[in-house]
């Protein structure tokens, strides 16, 4: 607007006034400030004054090229010209002529502020400016108009030039919707982002806050403001360099989310870190999203699920322990020897190999326990049970069947060896007493062996039997003995 525009147009030979210098005519292209139209310093007087026909009819035709909408309004308020370029605004421009100025004001106090500036102008001939809305020819524009007197052949008019604000109002109607879009936005970001429960920071690739969630701030006792543009290990470590466990370097090398249990200095508890990378347009790593779930609760009742867990084990083990083993003795108890034997008989029949079972009774165990008391008695028979353990093979297996009695599975064994591992257990007894805490125990064993061939179904109760049956015969003959069952051994 503040150009000046230059306005072409023919001249016919009516228009060349006759005083006209030689160089107009050869150069038919009038200049108009634009400016001029605007401003107070037109001329002297602020109005124009075209006092010749041909010069009046020139000046028709230079409004009529303007590229700014003008009207021309007599002193009745009627407009009598309108240039071209309301084709811009309007298709029905052309019935602006004849039209009352006034007209193109809706609101009764737009309208009075026209009807003065215009009685202004023509009293004073000075210009004059207002902004309104105009309604012309069904369009609706936002218009600042500028007053100018003009007087054309004695008559006075006043020249309005348009200029249209609407693009510019509506320009900034839509800057502002914009940024009130935005502002709501970012409230309801920044609200959502902190109603999360997770303590969230978003950093960029130097580690350093570009934003905080509020539950975070408040866990740390900081203002989110103090945290941004620091570096996040600051706050939630109180150190100076990022911790070994920091998964900020797996982010930035692979771009792919990363997550850990992590525990941190200036927090109490246990937590489960999340590290998402935030790429760029580019695809380049722009900053993470840091995620911090605190799963304090979570993890105590996982520990003390695990304790409970770890203690019902060696419980349910120590159980175990307790059924399979005779408590005084550490021997297999008797439901586990006799299940092991059980155990030899099956295998014994599937394998066809032989299992030899060996019942041994204490002499004149009463006496010990009569003369020295039942505590030292049951240090003689762990002592019993020992000598007998450490006497059988690895692969044997020694019970206590009960009271003063043991059990030995000798498995893959004929009588023969049977009968010498017997025997030498029995020796063993009478080469030397036992020790115990409570003093040394001269001690004999009487026992009765059988051997089940391999290859024959013989149950437990039989084998008991039998092997009770040879121990009563070794009592029988005296004690300090072994001996077979009778006819059941195989040689
Ligand atoms: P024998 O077998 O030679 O005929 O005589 P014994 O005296 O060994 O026979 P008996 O069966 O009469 O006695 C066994 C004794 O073993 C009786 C019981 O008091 C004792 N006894 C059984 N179990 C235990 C135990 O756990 N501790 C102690 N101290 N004594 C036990
Ligand atoms: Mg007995
Ligand atoms: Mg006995």
């Amino acid at each position: 607007m503040k150009d000046s525009y230059v306005v072409s147009f023919d001249l016919v030979e009516d228009d060349v006034p006759s005083k006209l210098p030689v160089t107009a005519l050869k150069q038919p292209t009038f200049t108009i400030d634009l400016d001029g139209l605007f401003s107070e310093h037109l001329s002297n007087s602020g109005s124009f004054d075209i006092k010749s026909r041909i010069w009046a009819s020139t000046f028709g035709k230079l409004t009529q090229a303007l590229p700014i909408p003008v009207l021309l309004v007599d002193s009745d308020h009627e407009i009598v010209a309108a240039n071209q370029a309301w084709a811009r605004i309007s298709p029905y421009y052309r019935k602006l002529h004849g039209a009352g100025f006034l007209d193109l004001f809706h609101r009764s106090n737009t309208r009075k502020d026209a009807q003065e500036s215009l009685r202004q102008v023509f009293i004073t001939r000075r210009p004059r400016e207002m902004e309104s809305v105009v309604e012309i020819g069904g369009a609706r524009i936002w218009a600042r108009m500028t007053f100018r007197s003009i007087r054309i052949q004695r008559k006075r008019f006043v020249l309005v030039v348009f200029e249209n604000l609407s693009a510019e109002r509506s320009k900034l109607a839509l800057e502002r919707r914009l940024r009130d879009q935005i502002e709501k936005a970012k409230r309801e970001w920044e609200r959502t982002f902190d109603s999360i429960p997770e303590l969230i920071m978003i950093l960029d690739r130097e580690r350093k806050i570009l934003r905080a969630n509020r539950p975070l701030a408040e866990k740390l006792g900081v203002s989110v403001q103090e945290m941004v543009g620091k570096p996040c290990y600051h706050y939630m470590h109180g150190s100076d360099a990022p911790p070994d466990l920091c998964p900020f370097h797996h982010v930035a090398a692979n771009g792919k989310p990363y997550s850990l249990e992590a525990t941190y200095e200036k927090l109490d508890g246990d937590y489960e870190v999340t590290v998402s990378p935030i790429m760029d347009r580019q695809g380049d790593l722009y900053g993470v999203v840091h995620v911090s779930r605190d799963v304090t609760a979570r993890r105590r009742a996982e520990r003390e699920r695990q304790q409970l867990l770890s203690y019902l084990t060696k419980a349910k083990e120590e159980l175990a322990y307790r059924v399979a083993h005779d408590a005084l003795t550490g021997l297999s108890s008797r439901p586990a020897i006799l299940g092991e034997l059980q155990k030899e008989l099956a295998r014994s029949a599937r394998e066809n190999s032989p299992v030899g079972v060996i019942l041994i009774d204490v002499d004149h165990f009463k006496q010990i326990n009569d003369e020295y008391g039942h505590l030292a008695g049951d240090a003689v028979l762990r002592a019993i049970a020992a000598r007998i353990k450490i006497s059988m093979r690895p692969y044997d297996t020694v019970g206590r069947y009960g009271g003063e009695e043991f059990i030995v599975v000798v498995p893959g064994c004929d009588s023969t060896k049977v009968r010498t591992m017997a025997e030498r257990l029995r020796r063993r007894f009478n080469d030397g007493p036992v020790r115990t805490s409570e003093g040394d125990f001269g001690v004999t064993l009487s026992l009765g062996a059988c051997v089940v061939p391999g290859g024959c179904t013989t149950d437990v109760n039989s084998v008991i039997r039998n092997v009770d049956e040879a121990l009563y015969r070794a009592k029988e003959a005296g004690r300090n003995r072994v001996e077979f069952a009778a006819g059941r051994s195989a040689h």
